[in-house]
Protein backbone atom coordinates (compact mmCIF):
# COMPACT_ATOMS: atom_id res chain seq x y z
CA UNK A 1 0.00 0.00 0.00
CA UNK A 2 1.75 2.91 -1.36
CA UNK A 3 -1.30 4.94 -2.99
CA UNK A 4 -2.91 7.57 -0.93
CA UNK A 5 -6.66 8.75 -2.72
CA UNK A 6 -8.05 12.12 -2.90
CA UNK A 7 -10.87 13.00 -0.72
CA UNK A 8 -10.84 9.25 0.71
CA UNK A 9 -10.37 8.51 4.14
CA UNK A 10 -7.41 5.66 3.79
CA UNK A 11 -8.39 4.46 6.99
CA UNK A 12 -11.77 3.56 5.85
CA UNK A 13 -10.02 2.49 2.32
CA UNK A 14 -7.79 0.33 4.03
CA UNK A 15 -10.54 -1.83 5.58
CA UNK A 16 -12.45 -1.94 2.31
CA UNK A 17 -12.08 -3.80 -0.61
CA UNK A 18 -10.85 -1.46 -3.57
CA UNK A 19 -12.46 -1.81 -7.11
CA UNK A 20 -9.77 -1.48 -9.03
CA UNK A 21 -10.22 -0.60 -12.50
CA UNK A 22 -8.17 -1.87 -15.87
CA UNK A 23 -10.15 -0.84 -19.02
CA UNK A 24 -13.18 0.90 -20.19
CA UNK A 25 -15.53 0.60 -22.89
CA UNK A 26 -18.18 3.75 -24.22
CA UNK A 27 -20.00 4.16 -20.74
CA UNK A 28 -18.56 0.89 -19.14
CA UNK A 29 -15.76 0.64 -16.69
CA UNK A 30 -13.99 -3.31 -15.84
CA UNK A 31 -11.95 -4.05 -12.74
CA UNK A 32 -9.25 -6.46 -12.69
CA UNK A 33 -11.60 -9.33 -11.91
CA UNK A 34 -13.57 -8.41 -14.73
CA UNK A 35 -16.68 -6.93 -13.50
CA UNK A 36 -18.04 -4.31 -15.39
CA UNK A 37 -19.91 -0.97 -14.13
CA UNK A 38 -21.87 1.64 -15.84
CA UNK A 39 -19.98 4.75 -14.73
CA UNK A 40 -22.67 6.88 -13.27
CA UNK A 41 -19.67 9.83 -12.86
CA UNK A 42 -18.33 10.19 -16.25
CA UNK A 43 -14.98 9.24 -14.03
CA UNK A 44 -15.73 12.57 -12.21
CA UNK A 45 -17.60 14.61 -14.74
CA UNK A 46 -15.03 14.25 -17.13
CA UNK A 47 -15.71 11.55 -19.95
CA UNK A 48 -18.23 13.03 -22.62
CA UNK A 49 -18.20 10.46 -25.28
CA UNK A 50 -17.58 7.23 -23.59
CA UNK A 51 -14.26 5.42 -22.72
CA UNK A 52 -12.05 4.52 -25.53
CA UNK A 53 -13.66 6.49 -28.06
CA UNK A 54 -11.74 5.71 -31.74
CA UNK A 55 -11.53 9.11 -32.65
CA UNK A 56 -10.40 10.06 -29.81
CA UNK A 57 -7.65 7.52 -29.03
CA UNK A 58 -7.05 7.92 -33.14
CA UNK A 59 -5.51 11.79 -32.16
CA UNK A 60 -3.69 10.55 -29.29
CA UNK A 61 -1.86 8.36 -31.08
CA UNK A 62 -1.00 10.83 -34.28
CA UNK A 63 0.00 13.58 -31.89
CA UNK A 64 2.77 11.03 -29.97
CA UNK A 65 4.07 10.27 -33.38
CA UNK A 66 4.98 14.12 -34.37
CA UNK A 67 5.71 14.99 -30.20
CA UNK A 68 4.30 14.85 -26.77
CA UNK A 69 5.39 17.84 -25.67
CA UNK A 70 6.86 21.67 -26.15
CA UNK A 71 6.32 24.32 -24.07
CA UNK A 72 3.80 27.46 -25.18
CA UNK A 73 6.70 29.48 -23.32
CA UNK A 74 8.51 31.57 -26.08
CA UNK A 75 6.88 28.82 -28.35
CA UNK A 76 3.69 27.68 -30.32
CA UNK A 77 2.78 24.27 -31.15
CA UNK A 78 -0.18 23.53 -34.12
CA UNK A 79 -3.23 21.84 -31.48
CA UNK A 80 -2.71 24.76 -28.78
CA UNK A 81 -3.36 27.08 -31.86
CA UNK A 82 -6.14 25.27 -33.40
CA UNK A 83 -8.21 24.55 -30.26
CA UNK A 84 -7.74 28.55 -29.12
CA UNK A 85 -9.73 29.04 -32.30
CA UNK A 86 -12.18 26.36 -32.01
CA UNK A 87 -12.84 27.39 -28.48
CA UNK A 88 -13.35 31.12 -29.16
CA UNK A 89 -15.91 29.73 -31.94
CA UNK A 90 -18.19 27.54 -29.75
CA UNK A 91 -17.45 29.83 -26.70
CA UNK A 92 -20.28 32.51 -25.64
CA UNK A 93 -19.98 35.45 -28.33
CA UNK A 94 -17.47 37.96 -27.06
CA UNK A 95 -14.78 35.62 -25.80
CA UNK A 96 -11.89 36.39 -28.11
CA UNK A 97 -8.86 34.67 -26.08
CA UNK A 98 -7.36 31.87 -24.47
CA UNK A 99 -4.93 31.24 -21.99
CA UNK A 100 -4.43 27.58 -21.39
CA UNK A 101 -3.58 26.03 -18.04
CA UNK A 102 -3.94 21.92 -16.39
CA UNK A 103 -7.04 21.91 -14.43
CA UNK A 104 -9.91 23.58 -13.44
CA UNK A 105 -8.32 24.45 -10.19
CA UNK A 106 -6.05 26.43 -12.20
CA UNK A 107 -8.05 27.84 -14.81
CA UNK A 108 -9.68 29.58 -12.25
CA UNK A 109 -6.65 30.96 -10.50
CA UNK A 110 -5.72 32.60 -13.67
CA UNK A 111 -9.01 33.78 -13.77
CA UNK A 112 -9.12 35.65 -10.21
CA UNK A 113 -5.48 37.02 -11.15
CA UNK A 114 -6.44 38.07 -14.54
CA UNK A 115 -9.12 40.43 -12.77
CA UNK A 116 -6.88 41.74 -10.20
CA UNK A 117 -4.55 42.98 -12.48
CA UNK A 118 -6.79 44.04 -15.40
CA UNK A 119 -8.03 46.48 -12.71
CA UNK A 120 -4.71 47.49 -11.99
CA UNK A 121 -4.08 48.48 -15.08
CA UNK A 122 -7.29 50.55 -15.77
CA UNK A 123 -6.04 54.49 -16.37
CA UNK A 124 -8.95 55.84 -14.42
CA UNK A 125 -9.32 53.52 -11.08
CA UNK A 126 -12.73 53.31 -9.81
CA UNK A 127 -11.23 52.16 -6.30
CA UNK A 128 -9.17 49.00 -5.14
CA UNK A 129 -10.90 46.54 -6.95
CA UNK A 130 -9.76 43.63 -5.73
CA UNK A 131 -11.86 41.30 -3.95
CA UNK A 132 -14.40 38.87 -5.14
CA UNK A 133 -18.00 37.94 -4.16
CA UNK A 134 -18.46 34.38 -4.23
CA UNK A 135 -21.89 32.32 -3.57
CA UNK A 136 -22.51 30.44 -0.28
CA UNK A 137 -21.45 26.53 -0.86
CA UNK A 138 -19.96 27.34 -4.05
CA UNK A 139 -16.73 25.16 -5.37
CA UNK A 140 -14.22 25.97 -7.88
CA UNK A 141 -11.23 24.08 -6.82
CA UNK A 142 -8.76 22.86 -4.27
CA UNK A 143 -5.35 25.57 -4.55
CA UNK A 144 -5.60 28.41 -2.35
CA UNK A 145 -6.91 30.93 -4.52
CA UNK A 146 -9.62 28.69 -5.66
CA UNK A 147 -11.07 27.73 -2.43
CA UNK A 148 -10.83 31.26 -1.52
CA UNK A 149 -13.66 31.57 -3.84
CA UNK A 150 -14.76 28.62 -2.43
CA UNK A 151 -17.35 28.25 0.38
CA UNK A 152 -18.22 24.59 1.37
CA UNK A 153 -17.35 23.66 5.48
CA UNK A 154 -16.18 20.51 5.03
CA UNK A 155 -13.38 21.15 2.25
CA UNK A 156 -12.51 24.12 2.83
CA UNK A 157 -12.46 25.52 6.93
CA UNK A 158 -9.45 24.05 7.88
CA UNK A 159 -7.61 25.60 5.88
CA UNK A 160 -9.02 29.45 6.47
CA UNK A 161 -6.01 30.70 7.42
CA UNK A 162 -4.53 30.48 4.07
CA UNK A 163 -7.44 31.98 2.52
CA UNK A 164 -8.02 35.47 1.33
CA UNK A 165 -11.33 37.26 2.50
CA UNK A 166 -14.78 37.33 0.17
CA UNK A 167 -18.03 38.69 -0.12
CA UNK A 168 -20.35 36.03 0.11
CA UNK A 169 -23.67 35.94 -1.28
CA UNK A 170 -26.27 33.62 -0.48
CA UNK A 171 -26.96 30.87 -3.11
CA UNK A 172 -30.10 30.04 -4.70
CA UNK A 173 -30.88 26.86 -3.14
CA UNK A 174 -34.32 26.80 -3.71
CA UNK A 175 -34.98 23.40 -1.58
CA UNK A 176 -33.85 25.27 1.46
CA UNK A 177 -34.07 29.06 0.57
CA UNK A 178 -32.42 31.48 2.50
CA UNK A 179 -35.48 34.06 2.44
CA UNK A 180 -37.78 30.91 3.10
CA UNK A 181 -39.57 31.95 -0.59
CA UNK A 182 -40.88 29.72 -2.92
CA UNK A 183 -39.98 29.72 -6.36
CA UNK A 184 -41.48 31.00 -8.87
CA UNK A 185 -43.48 33.20 -6.22
CA UNK A 186 -40.53 34.94 -4.91
CA UNK A 187 -39.68 36.63 -8.51
CA UNK A 188 -36.15 36.08 -7.33
CA UNK A 189 -35.99 38.06 -4.48
CA UNK A 190 -32.46 36.92 -3.86
CA UNK A 191 -31.15 39.37 -6.18
CA UNK A 192 -32.08 41.97 -4.25
CA UNK A 193 -29.95 41.40 -1.11
CA UNK A 194 -27.05 40.57 -3.53
CA UNK A 195 -27.56 44.30 -5.82
CA UNK A 196 -27.05 45.77 -2.27
CA UNK A 197 -23.82 43.89 -1.80
CA UNK A 198 -22.58 45.18 -5.28
CA UNK A 199 -24.20 48.86 -5.17
CA UNK A 200 -21.85 49.17 -1.49
CA UNK A 201 -18.96 47.74 -2.08
CA UNK A 202 -18.33 48.07 -6.29
CA UNK A 203 -15.32 49.84 -5.38
CA UNK A 204 -13.98 47.25 -4.24
CA UNK A 205 -14.65 44.43 -6.20
CA UNK A 206 -12.55 43.18 -8.65
CA UNK A 207 -15.21 40.35 -9.61
CA UNK A 208 -17.78 37.78 -9.21
CA UNK A 209 -17.53 34.24 -9.90
CA UNK A 210 -20.31 31.86 -10.12
CA UNK A 211 -21.19 28.33 -11.17
CA UNK A 212 -23.54 28.86 -14.29
CA UNK A 213 -27.19 27.17 -13.48
CA UNK A 214 -25.33 24.51 -11.48
CA UNK A 215 -23.54 24.64 -8.39
CA UNK A 216 -22.13 21.26 -8.98
CA UNK A 217 -20.25 20.15 -5.56
CA UNK A 218 -22.83 21.53 -3.82
CA UNK A 219 -25.06 19.20 -4.76
CA UNK A 220 -25.95 19.84 -8.04
CA UNK A 221 -28.43 23.39 -6.71
CA UNK A 222 -29.95 24.28 -10.34
CA UNK A 223 -30.36 27.91 -10.07
CA UNK A 224 -33.74 29.32 -11.04
CA UNK A 225 -34.40 30.34 -14.37
CA UNK A 226 -33.14 33.94 -15.64
CA UNK A 227 -30.88 34.08 -12.09
CA UNK A 228 -27.71 34.07 -13.92
CA UNK A 229 -29.07 36.71 -16.55
CA UNK A 230 -29.75 38.75 -13.85
CA UNK A 231 -26.09 38.72 -11.92
CA UNK A 232 -24.83 39.59 -15.86
CA UNK A 233 -26.88 42.61 -15.26
CA UNK A 234 -25.76 43.86 -12.28
CA UNK A 235 -22.17 42.54 -12.99
CA UNK A 236 -22.55 44.91 -15.85
CA UNK A 237 -24.33 47.93 -13.98
CA UNK A 238 -21.51 47.79 -10.89
CA UNK A 239 -18.75 47.43 -13.07
CA UNK A 240 -17.72 44.05 -11.85
CA UNK A 241 -15.94 41.46 -13.73
CA UNK A 242 -17.69 38.54 -13.90
CA UNK A 243 -16.16 35.24 -13.97
CA UNK A 244 -18.08 31.84 -15.26
CA UNK A 245 -16.58 28.87 -13.47
CA UNK A 246 -17.93 26.27 -16.59
CA UNK A 247 -15.50 23.34 -14.95
CA UNK A 248 -18.53 21.20 -14.32
CA UNK A 249 -21.20 22.72 -16.62
CA UNK A 250 -19.10 22.88 -20.06
CA UNK A 251 -18.86 20.57 -22.95
CA UNK A 252 -22.85 19.96 -23.11
CA UNK A 253 -23.86 18.39 -19.30
CA UNK A 254 -26.78 20.68 -19.53
CA UNK A 255 -27.54 20.12 -22.49
CA UNK A 256 -25.78 23.13 -24.45
CA UNK A 257 -22.05 23.53 -25.51
CA UNK A 258 -21.79 25.98 -22.61
CA UNK A 259 -24.20 27.03 -19.49
CA UNK A 260 -23.98 30.52 -20.08
CA UNK A 261 -25.62 29.85 -23.24
CA UNK A 262 -29.07 29.30 -21.69
CA UNK A 263 -29.87 32.65 -20.75
CA UNK A 264 -27.38 34.05 -23.56
CA UNK A 265 -24.72 35.30 -21.22
CA UNK A 266 -21.23 36.10 -22.09
CA UNK A 267 -19.28 36.46 -18.92
CA UNK A 268 -15.79 38.26 -18.92
CA UNK A 269 -13.89 35.48 -18.08
CA UNK A 270 -14.71 31.97 -18.60
CA UNK A 271 -12.70 28.61 -16.68
CA UNK A 272 -13.09 25.41 -18.56
CA UNK A 273 -11.26 22.14 -17.94
CA UNK A 274 -13.45 18.53 -17.01
CA UNK A 275 -14.86 18.49 -20.27
CA UNK A 276 -12.76 20.00 -22.18
CA UNK A 277 -10.60 16.59 -23.70
CA UNK A 278 -13.67 14.06 -23.31
CA UNK A 279 -11.80 12.79 -20.60
CA UNK A 280 -9.01 12.01 -21.63
CA UNK A 281 -6.02 14.47 -20.78
CA UNK A 282 -5.70 17.26 -17.84
CA UNK A 283 -6.13 20.50 -19.22
CA UNK A 284 -8.09 23.28 -18.90
CA UNK A 285 -8.32 27.22 -20.62
CA UNK A 286 -9.43 30.60 -19.43
CA UNK A 287 -11.31 32.31 -21.97
CA UNK A 288 -11.49 36.15 -21.66
CA UNK A 289 -12.65 39.24 -24.24
CA UNK A 290 -10.89 41.22 -25.58
CA UNK A 291 -11.52 44.34 -23.36
CA UNK A 292 -9.77 42.11 -20.95
CA UNK A 293 -7.22 41.07 -23.12
CA UNK A 294 -6.36 44.46 -24.70
CA UNK A 295 -5.70 45.83 -21.02
CA UNK A 296 -2.51 43.25 -20.75
CA UNK A 297 -1.22 45.20 -23.90
CA UNK A 298 1.31 47.64 -23.57
CA UNK A 299 5.48 48.32 -23.78
CA UNK A 300 7.71 45.44 -21.74
CA UNK A 301 8.74 48.05 -19.17
CA UNK A 302 4.78 48.96 -18.52
CA UNK A 303 4.96 45.67 -16.82
CA UNK A 304 1.50 44.53 -17.96
CA UNK A 305 2.68 41.07 -18.62
CA UNK A 306 1.03 38.45 -17.27
CA UNK A 307 3.24 36.19 -15.42
CA UNK A 308 1.62 32.97 -15.38
CA UNK A 309 2.49 29.83 -16.54
CA UNK A 310 2.90 25.92 -15.92
CA UNK A 311 5.24 23.43 -17.09
CA UNK A 312 3.00 21.93 -19.28
CA UNK A 313 0.68 25.18 -20.62
CA UNK A 314 -0.83 24.14 -24.02
CA UNK A 315 0.33 20.77 -23.88
CA UNK A 316 0.17 19.21 -27.90
CA UNK A 317 -1.35 15.82 -26.45
CA UNK A 318 -3.92 17.37 -24.67
CA UNK A 319 -5.08 19.75 -26.82
CA UNK A 320 -4.64 17.14 -29.92
CA UNK A 321 -7.27 15.16 -27.91
CA UNK A 322 -9.57 18.34 -27.27
CA UNK A 323 -9.80 19.01 -30.72
CA UNK A 324 -10.99 15.78 -31.72
CA UNK A 325 -12.88 15.92 -28.49
CA UNK A 326 -14.93 19.10 -30.49
CA UNK A 327 -14.81 17.47 -33.68
CA UNK A 328 -16.74 14.06 -31.89
CA UNK A 329 -19.32 16.48 -31.12
CA UNK A 330 -19.91 17.79 -34.88
CA UNK A 331 -19.76 14.77 -36.40
CA UNK A 332 -22.15 12.78 -34.15
CA UNK A 333 -24.50 15.62 -33.48
CA UNK A 334 -23.57 14.95 -29.81
CA UNK A 335 -26.09 18.39 -28.85
CA UNK A 336 -29.12 17.33 -30.62
CA UNK A 337 -28.68 13.66 -29.72
CA UNK A 338 -28.95 14.96 -25.85
CA UNK A 339 -32.24 16.24 -26.19
CA UNK A 340 -34.43 13.66 -26.19
CA UNK A 341 -31.83 11.91 -23.36
CA UNK A 342 -32.80 14.91 -21.23
CA UNK A 343 -36.28 14.58 -21.22
CA UNK A 344 -36.16 10.71 -21.03
CA UNK A 345 -34.18 10.91 -17.77
CA UNK A 346 -36.36 13.71 -16.70
CA UNK A 347 -39.42 10.69 -17.42
CA UNK A 348 -37.20 8.31 -15.56
CA UNK A 349 -36.85 9.58 -12.51
CA UNK A 350 -39.85 11.75 -11.72
CA UNK A 351 -41.39 7.97 -10.12
CA UNK A 352 -38.49 8.65 -7.47
CA UNK A 353 -40.08 11.87 -5.80
CA UNK A 354 -42.18 9.98 -4.25
CA UNK A 355 -39.73 7.68 -1.94
CA UNK A 356 -40.17 8.91 1.17
CA UNK A 357 -36.78 9.73 1.81
CA UNK A 358 -36.69 11.95 -1.26
CA UNK A 359 -36.23 15.13 -0.60
CA UNK A 360 -35.39 16.93 -4.16
CA UNK A 361 -34.63 15.42 -7.69
CA UNK A 362 -32.64 18.43 -9.19
CA UNK A 363 -31.45 18.17 -13.06
CA UNK A 364 -30.27 20.15 -15.20
CA UNK A 365 -29.27 18.44 -18.80
CA UNK A 366 -27.40 15.52 -17.78
CA UNK A 367 -26.44 16.79 -14.45
CA UNK A 368 -28.70 15.28 -11.55
CA UNK A 369 -28.72 15.52 -7.41
CA UNK A 370 -31.12 13.49 -5.50
CA UNK A 371 -30.84 15.22 -2.14
CA UNK A 372 -31.55 12.48 0.02
CA UNK A 373 -33.50 13.47 3.79
CA UNK A 374 -34.54 11.58 6.82
CA UNK A 375 -37.65 13.19 7.35
CA UNK A 376 -39.26 14.37 3.79
CA UNK A 377 -42.06 17.03 5.78
CA UNK A 378 -39.60 18.60 7.75
CA UNK A 379 -37.11 18.48 4.82
CA UNK A 380 -34.47 17.41 8.08
CA UNK A 381 -31.25 15.73 6.20
CA UNK A 382 -29.72 13.08 7.40
CA UNK A 383 -26.48 13.01 9.90
CA UNK A 384 -23.72 13.78 7.73
CA UNK A 385 -21.86 10.46 9.65
CA UNK A 386 -24.38 7.92 8.83
CA UNK A 387 -22.50 8.39 5.81
CA UNK A 388 -26.18 8.05 3.45
CA UNK A 389 -25.22 8.62 0.59
CA UNK A 390 -21.63 6.38 0.72
CA UNK A 391 -23.54 3.29 1.74
CA UNK A 392 -26.17 3.97 -1.48
CA UNK A 393 -22.95 4.26 -3.44
CA UNK A 394 -21.74 0.84 -2.37
CA UNK A 395 -25.21 -1.03 -2.96
CA UNK A 396 -25.22 0.62 -6.16
CA UNK A 397 -21.69 -0.72 -7.04
CA UNK A 398 -22.49 -4.13 -6.11
CA UNK A 399 -25.32 -3.83 -8.49
CA UNK A 400 -22.87 -2.52 -11.39
CA UNK A 401 -23.11 1.50 -10.87
CA UNK A 402 -20.25 3.45 -10.00
CA UNK A 403 -21.31 7.01 -8.18
CA UNK A 404 -19.60 9.32 -6.04
CA UNK A 405 -21.95 11.21 -3.65
CA UNK A 406 -21.53 14.40 -2.08
CA UNK A 407 -22.54 13.82 1.66
CA UNK A 408 -26.70 13.27 1.45
CA UNK A 409 -26.91 14.36 -2.04
CA UNK A 410 -26.65 11.20 -4.69
CA UNK A 411 -24.98 12.69 -7.79
CA UNK A 412 -25.40 11.10 -11.27
CA UNK A 413 -23.08 12.40 -14.51
CA UNK A 414 -23.56 9.83 -17.03
CA UNK A 415 -21.44 9.62 -19.91
CA UNK A 416 -23.15 12.18 -22.94
CA UNK A 417 -23.20 8.99 -25.09
CA UNK A 418 -24.79 6.84 -22.61
CA UNK A 419 -28.07 5.34 -24.13
CA UNK A 420 -31.66 5.92 -22.85
CA UNK A 421 -32.26 2.18 -22.06
CA UNK A 422 -28.75 2.46 -19.70
CA UNK A 423 -29.83 5.81 -18.41
CA UNK A 424 -33.22 3.67 -17.89
CA UNK A 425 -30.81 0.83 -16.41
CA UNK A 426 -28.83 3.59 -13.89
CA UNK A 427 -31.92 4.69 -12.56
CA UNK A 428 -33.27 0.94 -11.63
CA UNK A 429 -30.28 0.68 -10.01
CA UNK A 430 -29.82 4.16 -8.20
CA UNK A 431 -33.86 3.60 -7.15
CA UNK A 432 -33.07 -0.05 -5.89
CA UNK A 433 -29.86 1.14 -4.16
CA UNK A 434 -31.69 4.17 -2.61
CA UNK A 435 -34.84 1.82 -1.07
CA UNK A 436 -32.53 -1.53 0.42
CA UNK A 437 -30.41 1.32 2.53
CA UNK A 438 -32.77 3.87 3.33
CA UNK A 439 -35.22 1.06 4.66
CA UNK A 440 -32.68 -0.26 6.90
CA UNK A 441 -32.53 3.03 8.81
C1 LIG B 1 -14.04 20.13 -10.55
C2 LIG B 1 -14.27 21.59 -10.48
C3 LIG B 1 -13.20 22.49 -10.33
C4 LIG B 1 -11.80 22.03 -10.09
O1 LIG B 1 -11.28 21.34 -11.16
P1 LIG B 1 -10.01 20.36 -10.95
O2 LIG B 1 -9.71 19.90 -12.32
O3 LIG B 1 -10.47 19.29 -10.03
O4 LIG B 1 -8.95 21.20 -10.36
C5 LIG B 1 -13.47 23.84 -10.37
N1 LIG B 1 -14.73 24.29 -10.54
C6 LIG B 1 -15.77 23.48 -10.68
C7 LIG B 1 -17.12 24.04 -10.89
C8 LIG B 1 -15.59 22.09 -10.64
O5 LIG B 1 -16.63 21.27 -10.73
Amino acid sequence: MYLWHPFTQMKEWEQEEPVIIERGKGPYLIDTEGRRYLDGTSSIWVNLHGHRHPSLDKALRQQLEKVAHSTLLGLSNPPAIKLARELVRIAPKGLTRVFYSDDGSTAVEVALKMAVQYWQQQKKRAGPKRMFVNLTLAYHGDTAGAMSVGNIELFHERFHPLLFPTLKVDAPYCYRCPLKLAHPSCRLACIEPIERVLKSRHRDLAGFIIEPLVQAAAGMLTAPPGYLARIRDLCTKYEVLLIADEVATGFGRTGKMFACQHESVTPDLMAISKGLTGGYMPLAATLVTEKIYQAFLGEYREWKTFFHGHSYTGNPLGCAVALANLEVFRQERTLKNLQPKIKALRRFLKPLAEHPHVGEIRQCGLMVGIELVKDQARREGYPLEERIGHRVALEARRRGLLLRPIGNVIILIPPLITTIPDLKLMIQILEGSIISITRTI
